[in-house]
């Protein structure tokens, strides 16, 4: 489905969470990649479109939980496709660290052996480690910690699209802070999204939930001020 000119959200994908499809001049880019049984649901979509898989230059990874890199091993083995993960999220996507859920009551602690258990994830090395303001591939690299050390968020700038990872959720027309269970450091999270208002976009996807296709700045902005007054 095309939500931005040439910016398409992967349909035909276990729907836990979202992959994104950029058609660029000089080929495709990936946003994240779903859990890995949506691989194969990636690349029928990219095929659908009339592309081969290796027109895919690079997979951009907003963090490295298994619902957004699961895909990860298997769709940069087809498209040979450069890796971009910022720096500090390197050894989880390469799989030398393991996310853990952060304050976990108890049954998050019991369910973290099922949650690797459905969203498993392979190693794979990340060839662009990137940080805040980095260009990459046209796409500029916004840092925006908290959900994970290494979130980063990822701004389309001609076309006034951002990718943003889980660093927010949008649920039910509602935005929401990351699941608290997987979120490293909220406080910090609550920054980003401050900090996330102040660049200019119209559009925003998530990594959960629908885009918001229009006025999206203004919602996140709003969002974000209501965040401040609740914890003054
Ligand atoms: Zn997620």
């Amino acid at each position: 489905m095309e939500i931005a000119p040439n910016v398409h959200q992967i349909e035909g994908i276990p729907p836990v969470s979202n992959a994104y499809l950029i058609v660029g001049e000089d080929g495709l880019l990936l946003v994240d990649t779903g859990i890995a049984w949506a691989a194969r649901g990636v690349l029928r979509y990219i095929r659908r479109l009339g592309f081969d898989p290796s027109a895919v230059k690079a997979i951009f990874i907003t963090h490295g939980d298994g619902d957004h890199i699961g895909g990860l091993h298997a769709i940069a083995r087809e498209t040979g496709a450069s890796v971009v993960a910022h720096r500090a999220e390197v050894p989880l996507v390469e799989g030398r660290d393991v996310r853990r859920p952060t304050a976990p009551s108890s049954a998050d602690r019991l369910m973290a052996p099922l949650v690797r258990l459905v969203m498993p994830s392979k190693p794979v090395a990340v060839s662009h480690p990137v940080g805040d303001g980095d260009s990459a591939f046209g796409l500029t690299v916004i840092h925006a910690p908290g959900h994970s050390p290494g979130s980063a968020c990822y701004l389309l700038p001609a076309q006034k699209v951002l990718f943003a990872g889980d660093a927010l959720t949008h649920w039910g027309g509602h935005l929401a802070l990351p699941m608290k269970a997987y979120t490293t450091d909220m406080a910090e999270a609550v920054r980003s999204i401050q900090r996330l208002a102040q660049h200019d976009f119209e559009v925003c996807c998530f990594g959960h939930g629908p885009a918001i296709t229009s006025d999206a700045r203004a919602a996140i902005a709003d969002f974000a001020a209501r965040l401040q007054e609740s914890r003054l």
